[in-house]
């Protein structure tokens, strides 16, 4: 199979939309990365999915509405908190997991009774949605492990030959996947995986949020998870990643101590001032860094680093997402200087 490059022409969604319902996988821009489409209620489309990325079955996928009201077509309950954080956050980068009804198969949900509604923002894909008129099943589109994709450019690397097409909306604004979230209670929400919509936001609509333990530290073999998603290796390039809290001072005299041939950093705008290694630097604030993290992280693997040592933000406000990222990509290897 060819993977077919398509635009953002209304033609051209119109193409992706056919196809989509036609059982195929389609690349798809989102505000927060390039996600690969296909009808959700649709088990071989899915399956699909599953074995373009090398996705273990159980990690379950995030399924798109045009809008949220069209959740009470796929989900059994929807509590009175959900549609207050629609009102605010839809579309936009959450998700909400909530109890699925059959129109969902087993498949999409990976074995779960609950299902990940999300209603994105991006045009494109929003189009797409409603041109299809299926609810899309969409993960990140990278192969199962590596950084996720942000440019339609990234899709094709990882995906040609293995799906129908992709189409072309630039790069993502957010960088990072959306912020899952479940309930907890009549007020209360536990945030899955950090993203775009922090903690501080969800807190002007919930009386309480949670940061599930599982955002930071590394979940033991064979303990239960509120998110499969949490046990796996992730966003990881080619090159060994190391995580390094602390100030530029401190960093510098690491590097100084332990850089070699094929050793980079990757380090905030402006350190550069004062850093005399070879690095890359991915912005000076943490959406910028969000924004910035994984096109770098394979920019790295590009250049042939082997050994990559990364300043981490502090994991506050939308630092939590691109911390969680970080510490997932260095398999939990952090040095503090
Ligand atoms: P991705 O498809 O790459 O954006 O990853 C989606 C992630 O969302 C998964 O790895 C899960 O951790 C999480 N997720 C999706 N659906 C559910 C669900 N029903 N329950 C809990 N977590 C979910
Ligand atoms: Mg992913």
């Amino acid at each position: 199979m060819d993977t077919v490059i398509l635009s953002d022409s209304e033609a051209d969604l119109l193409k992706a939309a056919e196809l989509i319902k036609n059982g195929s996988i389609v690349g798809i821009p989102t505000e927060t990365v390039y996600g690969l489409g296909a009808d959700a209620a649709n088990e071989n489309a899915v399956r699909g999915i599953f074995a373009a990325k090398g996705r273990p079955a159980d990690n379950p996928l995030i399924v798109h509405l045009a809008d949220f009201s069209q959740a009470v077509e796929y989900t059994s309950e929807i509590p009175e908190l959900a549609w207050k954080l629609a009102e605010k956050f839809c579309p936009g980068p959450l998700t909400m997991v909530l109890p699925k009804n059959n129109r969902i198969p087993m498949v999409t949900s990976g074995g779960l009774d609950t299902v990940g509604i999300r209603v994105p923002s991006h045009t494109v894909m929003h189009r797409i949605i409603e041109l299809s008129g299926c609810p899309i099943a969409a993960p990140s589109a990278n192969t199962s492990g590596y950084p996720s994709p942000t440019t339609a450019q990234h899709v094709f690397r990882d995906m040609n030959g293995r799906i129908a097409a992709v189409v072309d909306g630039g790069q993502s604004q957010f960088g990072v996947e959306s912020t899952v979230i479940s309930f907890d209670g009549k007020d209360a929400v536990r945030i899955l995986r950090p993203g775009a919509v922090t903690r501080e936001m969800l807190l002007e609509v919930c009386g309480s949020v949670v940061i599930d333990p599982a955002i930071l530290h590394e979940v033991e073999a064979g303990a239960k998870v509120s998110s499969p998603g949490m046990k796996y290796k992730h966003y990881s390039p080619k090159a060994d990643i190391i995580m390094v809290e602390g100030s530029i001072g401190a960093f510098t005299e690491l590097i100084g101590r332990s850089g070699g041939d094929s050793v980079y950093s990757l380090i905030f705008d402006g350190d550069e001032e004062v850093f005399p290694y070879r690095h890359l630097t991915y912005g000076s604030d943490s959406a910028e860094q969000a924004h910035l993290l994984f096109q770098k992280l394979r920019e790295l693997d590009e250049l042939g680093a082997e050994k990559v040592y990364v300043r981490a933000p502090s994991p506050e406000g939308m630092g939590l997402a691109v911390y969680n990222r970080l510490i997932r990509a260095a398999g939990f290897e952090v040095i503090r200087v």
